[in-house]
């Protein structure tokens, strides 16, 4: 049994995640899948979406006085994105570790950033940073209907229970 009421609650926490167009192009998504499913995390959405470029300023809001934000959204409605949701204790922030500082030059080995690219322009996915954004984040890219909701094989194993 959990000792702790709200870890109940924490556990339904869930993060956006998006491989963008380079990460796609570059033949990195099973690589980066298997990373939050190694760790246990649970797929609740998936879908591969040319963003277009309005929908790509609406993601990116918070950046619109940021000198890079017209590339950033051209860069992000260029292409194919994998756009996913991903359930799990903790998910928000570890989720943030497992991809790594946002340019890749600081990047700890080990994270997908830091192993899989070079340049902050090209960074290759994108993670909530908290979790107003990744509920905002959640409701833009999908739709209620598009998020799964099931038991997962391993969560006796997981989180002792
Ligand atoms: N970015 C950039 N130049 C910068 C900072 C950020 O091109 O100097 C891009 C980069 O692709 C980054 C995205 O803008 O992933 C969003 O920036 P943010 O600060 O939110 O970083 P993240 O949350 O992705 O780590
Ligand atoms: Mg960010």
């Amino acid at each position: 049994m959990l000792q702790d009421p709200s870890a109940e609650a924490a556990e339904l926490e869930r993060t956006f995640i998006a491989i963008k167009p380079d990460g796609v192009q570059r033949g990195l998504i099973s690589e980066i899948v298997s990373r939050f499913e190694r760790k246990g995390y649970k797929l609740v959405a998936i879908k591969l979406v040319v963003p277009s470029k309005e929908f790509a300023e609406q993601h990116y809001y918070d950046l619109k006085e940021r000198p890079f934000f017209n590339g950033l959204c051209e860069f992000l409605s260029s292409g194919p994105v994998l756009a996913m949701v991903w359930e799990g204790q903790g998910v928000i922030k570890y989720g943030r570790k497992l991809i790594g500082a946002t340019d890749p030059q600081n990047s700890e080995p080990g994270t997908i950033r830091g192993d899989l690219a070079i340049i902050v322009g090209r960074n290759i996915i994108h993670g909530s940073d908290g979790l107003e954004t990744a509920k905002n984040e959640i409701n833009l890219w999908f739709k209620p209907e598009e998020l799964v909701n099931y038991a997962h094989n391993s969560e006796n194993w997981l989180y002792g229970k």
